[in-house]
């Protein structure tokens, strides 16, 4: 491995500081090393979805790894060359096929080729991005971004059952800075029930909840039948399209649970981010801090600091010469600012891969306490 290598603690977060650390590797070609991966999990170290993340990556980019291997809490990770390509990963288990998607998609974008890639295990898992919110929230706002990307659904898959499939294209392109001050104006909102396998009246029960809450009439609330064969699974998912972007808000039924509390989770992160007036809520948030920095820039505004947007800086400044600002709004939330310290632009690898130049880290952030 490079004399140069990257030393990372994983003990400052969980799946993600792994996976930014993949995506930002890929394409900055900085080799890089990680213990302590997930060490404050309740299972900590590589699970399925993660070695996949790994094994994935390495194809992509030809990477010389050591320390793949399940319940691994060390990894070491040496990237070649990137290529676009037919690609096919099972994570052969409900782990989640979005997690996996989102590490792979910033180094297929920089690729020499378009690819295609097929991605199987859980499509729905909590604690994970739902395929929906990818299609609706995140990859929209990354299109917005110069990203040339689409993305199909085809078989949900929920925990612990799996079985789901996606599917990307992803035509090489470069991606330019965003900035999201406000979601703007409200254009429409839906609640949407799956159910798989489940009987419909927990779906009533949730929708009646959001109807009465939220006070959305009847024709934004819809049932989404699923094939039994696909589940058992249940979530609720409210979209708010707005002018600037669309967020959802998603929760999952589980046993023990009652329905009219799993409508209040989502419920109640929808609150959190409206009473905010900033721009996207917690995991949009967490999600778009890694394209930005590969565009060279970008800012947003949140209603707070999350433990995933501050893991995530911290990988972010160890790989790339960025300027990170983070600060309390006046009117509540926080507001994020990135701007690259020497020219920091995604293009397709057949003109060069990322300029990274020295992986000095220039921080004009006000850390809130
Ligand atoms: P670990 O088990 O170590 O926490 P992990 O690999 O499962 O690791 P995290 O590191 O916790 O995952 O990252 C989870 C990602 O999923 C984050 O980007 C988070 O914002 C996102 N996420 C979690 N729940 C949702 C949700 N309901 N909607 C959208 N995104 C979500």
């Amino acid at each position: 491995m490079n004399k140069d290598i990257l030393e990372l603690d994983g003990a400052i977060g969980g799946g993600q500081v792994l996976r930014s650390a993949l995506s930002l590797s890929m394409i900055s070609g900085q080799p890089f090393r990680i213990r302590n991966i997930r060490a404050r999990r309740s299972r900590p170290g590589l699970l399925r979805q993660h070695l996949t993340a790994v094994l994935a990556t390495a194809e992509i980019s030809s990477a010389q790894v050591e320390g793949a291997q399940m319940g691994s809490q060390t990894l070491s990770f040496a990237p070649g060359t990137l290529r676009g390509g037919d690609y096919r990963f099972a994570i052969g288990s409900a782990g989640s096929c979005t997690l996996v998607l989102q590490t792979l998609l910033p180094s297929l974008l920089a690729a020499d080729a378009p690819s295609s890639v097929h991605i199987s295990g859980g499509t729905h898992n909590p604690l994970a991005p739902p395929a929906d919110f990818l299609q609706l929230a995140w990859l929209p706002l990354l299109r917005q971004m110069g990203a040339a990307v689409e993305m199909q659904l085809l078989r949900h898959g929920f925990a612990p059952a799996g079985g789901g499939e996606i599917a990307l294209q992803v035509t090489p392109s470069r991606l330019r800075p965003l900035h999201l001050h406000a979601p703007g104006e409200i254009l429409a909102q839906r609640a949407s029930v799956l159910l798989a396998g489940i009987p419909g009246h927990v779906g009533e029960r949730e929708l009646a909840r959001v109807a009465n809450r939220l006070k959305w009439p009847a024709a934004d609330l819809q049932f989404v039948w699923l094939d039994p064969e696909h589940g058992p699974g249940n979530a609720l998912l409210l979209e708010v399209a707005c002018a600037r972007l669309t967020e959802v808000f998603c929760a999952f039924g589980a046993s023990g649970v009652r329905a009219e509390q799993v409508a209040d989770q989502a419920i109640d992160r929808l609150r959190t981010w409206q009473q905010s007036g900033t721009a996207v809520a917690e995991h949009l948030a967490d999600q778009l801090l890694l394209p930005m920095a590969l565009a060279g820039g970008g800012s947003l505004s949140t209603p707070q600091l999350s433990d995933h947007l501050q893991s995530n800086i911290e990988v972010l400044r160890s790989f790339l010469p960025l300027a990170i600002d983070v600060r309390a709004r006046a009117s509540g939330g926080v507001e994020i600012r990135l701007e690259a310290q020497s020219p920091t632009t995604v293009t397709s690898s057949s003109d060069s891969n990322i300029a990274t130049g020295e992986t000095t880290v220039s921080s004009s952030g006000t850390w809130l306490p």
